[in-house]
């Protein structure tokens, strides 16, 4: 047999990946992991700094989560859901239920508001699909929009099938497809830190702690539903990701963005779908509600219940491919009929409501409620602060932003103009290809530098991970004066 990375280089095709860069050089052949790290075929040892692209909360290798695997394993690994149900994902279902309706937001919810029917598939973007054709569904049978039309955000990605791809809104994504999407509208996105709002002139700051505006950007989201509205017709839904933006290149929103929308969109009579699937089971966010919960999902943060919550990669704790679309008994009800009506939801895939996953996804809730992770999270979020300080003092350092356990470094070529670098000089994998050779491993966004590890990941490898990105940034730019 040829060597791994021979047979890689010979027959795989990887995703999000210029193939003729990757076949020019030797690939990192993952073949261990243990906790925040992961090993290559040669020993080397690698800090995972982006949880596996964004997936990996407790680790790899983690005991608990193992053995609900082998545990599940010892009984069926799949049966099918279409006309049969089965243990762990009935569990499953009950439990997402409750981590999605959290009593001190019962308040603004009415019992029809609740989050109570899970539809389970097989990653965020076949969830966004489910969510997209539920919402589509229910504009149209219950009489509010013949034509049923959404809204999203400048810079959205939900998700590479075509009904996500539709709702994004990222030029390089679509360009190729555009015949083959529907059409969708967007409206801007409160990118604080290169808002045209934003009076501010650039500080050693997260943009969005010292910006001055008047929230145009909420006025915008107005402006637009109204529009919408005057011409007969509100829109179906908003597609949104609570909290910040991850693929668009990790924006956070301000404080108070979200509560403010969500209140526009509800005078408009317009839906809110939430697409949790990276901001979920507490990444965006480590807030503890008013009964000293923690909060679970950033929707939940702003005081906000969507009409639609998509949880994806980390809801098996990254351990393997799992969705779920939960939405209201509102929009539950109008699918239900004489079966001669035909207004089943015709949706489906072969592995939904998958035994493994399930057991898996219910070891990771039970997991992340345990003290011990909630001490993790909480002590990994003010690693994530303090020692990501050291960098505002390289001038390619512009913004800096924090949302829960999430850091986003952006790169520009002078902070004081936050004039971004070309994207052709890929900076961003050239100091990502920098940190890969001093043991650590995340990818970039452009020229946004991602680091979100594991929770179980401790203070000293925040600050090794952190030095890397320091030292990585001075050799990507050495001949710049105050590196
Ligand atoms: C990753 C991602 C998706 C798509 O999920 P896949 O599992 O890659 O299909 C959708 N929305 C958001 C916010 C994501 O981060």
């Amino acid at each position: 047999m040829l060597p791994l990375t021979e047979l890689d280089q010979k027959y795989v095709w990887h995703p999000f990946t210029q193939m003729q860069d990757w076949l020019g050089h030797e690939p990192i052949v993952i073949t261990s992991g243990k906790g925040a790290t992961l090993q290559d075929s040669k020993g080397r040892s690698y800090l995972d700094a982006n949880s596996s692209i964004w997936t990996n909360l407790h680790g790899h290798r983690n005991p608990a989560l193992d053995k609900a695997l082998r545990g599940q394993l010892a009984k069926v690994a799949h049966s099918s859901f279409l006309g049969l149900t089965n243990e762990p994902a009935a569990k499953l279902a009950g439990e997402l239920v409750r981590l999605a309706n959290p009593i001190n937001l019962s308040e603004v919810m009415g019992p029809d508001d609740t989050l109570s029917k899970v539809f389970y598939s097989d990653d965020g973007s076949t969830a966004m699909e489910v969510a997209l054709k539920q919402a589509y569904q229910f504009a149209q049978r219950s009489g509010l929009s013949a034509s049923p039309r959404f809204l999203s955000l400048e810079g959205a990605y939900h998700g590479d099938t075509l009904g996500a791809v539709s709702l994004g809104h990222i030029d390089l994504f679509q360009k190729s497809y555009a015949n083959l999407l529907f059409p969708t509208d967007s409206v801007m996105s409160p990118y604080c830190y290169r808002c045209p709002f934003n009076r501010a002139a650039p500080k050693r700051a997260d943009a969005r702690t010292y910006r001055v505006c008047e929230w145009e950007c909420v006025a915008k989201v107005e402006e637009v539903c109204a529009t919408k509205q005057a011409q007969g017709e509100p829109y179906t839904a908003m597609v949104l990701e609570p909290g910040l933006q991850g693929a668009a290149g990790m924006i956070p929103q301000p404080e108070g963005w979200l509560q403010q929308v969500s209140k526009v969109l509800r005078r408009h009579g317009t839906q809110l779908i939430a697409d949790e699937v990276m901001t979920g089971f507490g990444r965006a966010t480590v807030d503890e509600d008013s009964n000293g919960q923690p909060v679970w999902f950033a929707s939940h943060a702003e005081g906000v219940q969507p009409d639609f919550l998509v949880l994806a990669k980390g809801l098996t704790g990254g351990y393997l491919p799992m969705a779920a679309t939960l939405t209201t008994q509102r929009v539950f009800n109008v699918f239900l009929g004489r079966y001669e009506e035909f207004k089943s939801f015709f949706h489906g895939h072969s592995y939904t409501g998958n035994a493994l996953g399930s057991a898996v996804a219910l070891a990771n809730v039970e997991l992340l409620e345990t003290k011990r992770t909630r001490q993790q999270r909480h002590r990994l979020a003010a690693a994530l602060r303090t020692e990501s300080a050291v960098l505002w003092e390289l001038p390619q350092v512009g913004d800096m932003r924090q949302c829960g356990l999430i850091l986003a470094v952006e790169l520009v070529e002078d902070w004081k103009t936050r004039k971004p670098l070309a994207l052709k000089d890929r900076a961003g994998f050239r100091v990502c290809e920098a940190m890969a050779r001093r043991g650590v491993l995340t990818r970039p966004i452009g020229n946004v530098i991602v680091v979100m590890p594991p929770y179980c990941t401790t203070p000293s490898q925040v600050q090794q991970i952190l030095t890397c990105l320091h030292d990585s940034i001075v050799e990507i730019f050495p001949n710049h004066p105050k590196n």
